[in-house]
């Protein structure tokens, strides 16, 4: 891990201590429990807001877009691998890089992760802040998500990290059989709440889970 600001070398100790509180919540798998210890929380935000890096808030990384706060991305992690064997997921697409924290927890628990981001100066950060982790399994995109990403396809998972009134068509296409989709979904009513679609060979299994507050998901790029 690269030399971070501030928080020097009882950085460890602190992640380990959030990932005591997230299995304490009941994050069970531990791929999700290791992926979250391993990941530098406080090297993706600003440097006036990384003592607050372990606590479980999200926090603003500009342009008005948030990070998710550590307790959310190890949920909807753990939902992306649910039913998976023990070991690695294959192909997985994020939607909305932000500034890639989620992405480079992705990383060590999928064989390839996509992640995509419709705001440049996002994107851009992402790139900055995961060069020094050096991971190689993680490619960064410059686009609209709602379309996904042809090319990475079929997905083993989809993640989103921003919320929208339906699950985007492509998505759904874009999904191997036995794959899942986790993302925010705006109900009827504007509630928002994390929806898991299962692509079976006969069917599209939808459950419908939590209440969650994501910025919203938008079409097109800035
Ligand atoms: N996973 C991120 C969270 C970022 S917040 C992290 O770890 O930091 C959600 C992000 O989704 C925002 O950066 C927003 O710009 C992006 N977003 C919203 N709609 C999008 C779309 N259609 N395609 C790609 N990114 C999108």
């Amino acid at each position: 891990m690269a030399p971070v600001r501030g928080v020097g070398m009882e950085s460890h100790a602190v992640r380990a201590r959030m990932v005591e509180r997230l299995a304490a919540e009941g994050i069970a798998d531990a791929r999700v429990l290791g992926a979250m210890g391993s990941v530098d929380r406080h090297g993706f935000v600003d440097s006036a807001l990384v003592n607050q890096a372990y606590e479980d808030t999200s926090l603003p990384i500009g342009l008005g877009q948030t990070i998710s706060k550590p307790s959310v991305v190890a949920r909807m992690v753990e939902l992306l691998l649910a039913g998976t064997p023990q070991g690695r997921l294959g192909r997985v697409l994020e939607v909305g890089t932000g500034c890639g924290y989620q992405a480079a927890v992705l990383a060590q628990v999928a064989s390839e992760v996509y992640s995509i981001e419709r705001l440049r100066g996002l994107h851009e950060k992402a790139r900055a802040n995961l060069r020094p982790l050096r991971l190689a399994n993680v490619h960064l995109l410059f686009g609209d998500g709602m379309q996904g990403f042809a090319k990475g396809a079929p997905y083993a998972g989809i993640i989103a990290a921003a919320g929208g009134d339906a699950v985007p068509a492509a998505w759904i296409e874009q999904l191997a059989i036995g794959g899942r989709i986790v993302a925010p979904t705006s109900m009827a009513g504007g509630r928002q709440v994390l929806v898991v679609l299962e692509k079976t060979p006969r069917e599209l299994r939808q459950t419908v889970l939590e209440t969650v507050q994501f910025v919203p998901l938008k079409s097109g790029i800035a």
